[in-house]
């Protein structure tokens, strides 16, 4: 949990931001009513602020949801990373790093990636 999810001040904020992007959207969702699920989600643990904060963004613009309380239901703890990118044989930089490097620079100085796990292309 971040110094920022324990901060009272944070969580009324991001109610309050939740709360005026669901009324840009029709919806009307008090501040003290997301501010509630907020606080039941964080207290419940697992929950971040800025979890809530993206999820409730999300949720605040979705017609198919009613409630505040659908925040709670869709926030989810950080996903932890996906597995690792595989790393380019010639310049070990991850495979996205080693093309978008390739890109830059003259065909001449450039080399093709190259799996180092599999040493395919
Ligand atoms: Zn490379």
């Amino acid at each position: 949990m971040s110094a920022l999810a324990e901060d009272p001040r944070a969580v009324a904020a991001a109610a309050y931001l939740i709360s005026a992007k669901a009324s840009a959207s029709g919806k009307d969702w008090p501040a003290p009513a997301v501010e509630g699920v907020l606080r039941a989600a964080i207290g419940a643990g697992g929950a971040s602020v800025e979890d809530l904060l993206a999820s409730g963004f999300a949720v605040a613009t979705d017609p198919t949801a009613a409630a505040p309380s659908t925040i709670r239901r869709r926030a989810r703890p950080t996903a932890p990373a996906g597995p690792a990118e595989p790393r380019c044989a010639t310049c070990g930089r991850p495979e996205t790093a080693c093309r978008a490097a390739n890109a830059k620079v003259p065909t001449n100085a450039s080399h093709s990636f190259i799996n180092a796990e599999r040493g395919s292309r």
